[in-house]
């Protein structure tokens, strides 16, 4: 941006801006035509029981593109919030989970436990139409809302707290299951959990990686895991990658785990191959 002579007035001529906001509308009307397309698709990552046994699995959106390959999510879903195209992309990785769900119910291979989580984004949680959104779909498929579960970033606790309670007791009256992402990167503080009806939290991976470290890494953790039992929340550690990392948790009590260790995110298909194979190697 550049000021003009002797003006209050901005001209928008600076080239990088321009370039920004060229990539910006080309990676959108991409994202519009590949929607169309069907190039999106939900993959599933297991979580393991500290006990044995798969106890859900987490959906993350992969888009599938013609000619640059699977993209990760980190580089197109701040777009699609800032263009309004997150609900549908929700909606497909909620189709997706649905489908599995029937998948692993009709081969009697999950029990009434197991669960399958979506990642909710900021303005996805404040839309006026998650509920019925959700509630829709999963009356399409004849799915129960208890196998579903809403992860929300710790970062979305803070703001508007009442208006946040009020938003998630109503999914949670509906049966719909809260878990906080990435937790020990929002600077929310501890007690301030108990206020909102969370049922699981997910211990962020940077803490994780540094769980065998002298350092402060197994302390933050176990003080994580301390707090989350003292609140009747289980704990789920994230980006598990060693079995030694397992082992450690194992002794500081954590409930599952999720990882590279059991498994990367795999496609339906193979998500549900894995699963057939491995629900009785992990019991
Ligand atoms: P997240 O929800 O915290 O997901 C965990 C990320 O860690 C995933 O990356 C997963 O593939 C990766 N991961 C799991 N285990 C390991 C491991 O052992 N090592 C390493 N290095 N990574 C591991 P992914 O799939 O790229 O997703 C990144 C983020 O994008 C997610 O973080 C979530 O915030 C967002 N996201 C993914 N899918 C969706 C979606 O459907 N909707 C929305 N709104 N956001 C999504
Ligand atoms: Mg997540
Ligand atoms: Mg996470
Ligand atoms: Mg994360």
């Amino acid at each position: 941006r550049s000021k003009t002579k002797g003006g209050n007035s901005y001209s928008f001529y600076d080239p990088k801006l321009q370039t920004l906001l060229e990539k910006q509308i080309e990676l959108e009307t991409d994202i519009v035509r590949a929607i169309a397309c069907g190039e999106f698709c939900a993959y599933f990552q297991p979580k393991i029981s500290a006990l044995g046994g798969v106890v859900g699995a987490e959906a993350l959106i992969r888009w599938h593109h013609p000619s640059k390959g699977v993209i990760p999510p980190c580089e197109f879903i701040s777009i699609a919030e800032q263009y309004g195209l997150i609900q549908q992309l929700q909606n497909i990785v909620l189709r997706d989970i649905c489908f599995l769900i029937n998948e692993l119910s009709a081969e009697n291979m999950i029990d009434e436990f197991f669960n399958v989580s979506i990642n909710i984004s900021q303005c996805q949680f404040n839309s006026s139409t998650l509920k019925t959104e959700l509630l829709n779909t999963i009356n399409d498929f004849d799915i129960r809302s208890s196998q579903i579960k809403l992860e929300i970033t710790e970062s979305m606790l803070s703001g508007d707290i009442d208006n946040t309670i009020q938003q998630m007791e109503e999914l949670k009256e509906k049966g719909f299951i809260f878990s906080i992402d990435d937790f020990g990167t929002g600077y929310s503080s501890l007690a301030h959990l108990s206020a909102f009806p969370v049922k699981e939290l997910k211990i962020d991976k940077s803490f994780i990686d540094k769980v065998l470290d002298d350092g402060s890494g197994f302390s933050i953790v176990q003080m994580i895991i301390g707090l989350a039992k003292s609140l009747n929340i289980s704990v789920v550690a994230e980006g598990v990658e060693g079995l030694e990392q397992f082992e450690i948790l194992k002794t500081m009590h954590i409930d599952s785990i999720q990882g590279y260790l059991i498994a990367k995110p795999m496609i339906t298909h193979d998500y549900l191959a894995w699963h057939k194979h491995n629900r009785a190697l992990f019991q």
